[in-house]
């Protein structure tokens, strides 16, 4: 009893036990002994193959992710190339006779840089938007940030009812057919062509998201977007005095090769009377004005 007191309690009962009643009991403690090592070698064994198995299953793991993540990558490149193919913006639902092929020009790939262009021109770049000779240039070349949203703009809208108030005068009723579109309106519009009747055929009759002159707040399509409008007593009266108010037939007759666009009486743009003047009385359109090409394979998105 004194030398159970005498070890540690967790010796006692089982040491007792053995010492008494089994003669081998030191050889099978030994025995224990070592089969514990031998479990605890084993164990580490294990533990060692377990966490190298662990090892390579995170790099694998890792491995896995990496790549994935790249395809991820490229397959989020690809359809945000597809998207901005897609992405136009028409500008006029009912300009379908352009014939010009814009299958090239889907091509994102140009390499020309629209900078080069505007020479002798000033050119500003502010926050995504190309400003020459402080006139913001939209068309299939240079396009608006998707964010830049500006609703239309205050000046142009004033000046365009000046315009109505006198033209009203002369018995001509002039009014906002469409005025300012979101980058996702014309996204929108242009993604419904493209559904319709195809990429090509919708790049004919529709802007790309981004390149319509709608998202600039700067341009109206007067009372229709239907070719019935030309040669009617408003279409007439909107191209002899547009100019005096700053704006511009934007999309003129035989024009069309330069300004990417079938003519569009209807769609007015707003330069400024000096600007629109100058233009109007030169018999040019806004490319020829400010130099520039109107084309997506010029494009720099
Ligand atoms: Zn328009």
């Amino acid at each position: 009893m004194d030398n159970n007191k005498d070890k540690p309690s967790f010796f006692s009962d089982s040491d007792d036990y053995n010492l008494k009643s089994e003669p081998e009991a030191p050889l099978s403690y030994s025995v224990r002994r070592r089969t514990a090592q031998q479990i605890r070698r084993d164990r580490m064994q294990a533990y060692a193959v377990m966490i190298i198995f662990g090892l390579i299953v995170i790099a694998a793991v890792i491995y896995f992710v990496a790549s994935g993540n790249d395809s991820g990558e490229q397959a989020a490149d690809s359809q945000s190339s597809a998207a901005s193919q897609v992405e136009s913006a028409a500008d006029d639902p009912a300009s379908s006779t352009e014939t010009q092929s814009s299958a090239e020009a889907d091509s994102s790939s140009g390499d020309t840089s629209p900078i080069s262009e505007a020479q002798g021109h000033e050119v500003e770049v502010i926050d995504g938007r190309t400003y020459i000779d402080g006139i913001l240039i939209v068309n299939k070349t240079y396009s608006l940030p998707q964010s830049y949203a500006p609703g239309l703009d205050s000046v142009a809208e004033d000046a365009f009812y000046d315009m109505a108030a006198d033209a009203y005068g002369d018995g001509i009723v002039l009014y906002i057919c469409s005025g300012y579109r979101s980058y996702e309106e014309q996204e929108q519009l242009y993604n419904n062509y493209a559904t319709e009747r195809g990429v090509e055929k919708a790049d004919e009759v529709s802007s790309r998201p981004g390149h319509s002159e709608h998202q600039s707040g700067l341009c109206m399509d007067v009372n229709t977007t239907e070719f019935s409008f030309e040669g009617t007593p408003e279409a007439i009266w909107l191209e002899e005095n547009c100019a005096d108010y700053g704006f511009i037939i934007r999309f003129p007759e035989g024009k069309e090769d330069i300004t990417g666009y079938t003519y569009e009486p209807w769609h007015i743009r707003y330069v400024g009377v000096e600007a629109a003047k100058e233009i109007t009385s030169q018999g040019i359109c806004l490319e020829e004005y400010l130099d520039v090409s109107s084309d997506y394979a010029n494009a720099q998105q």
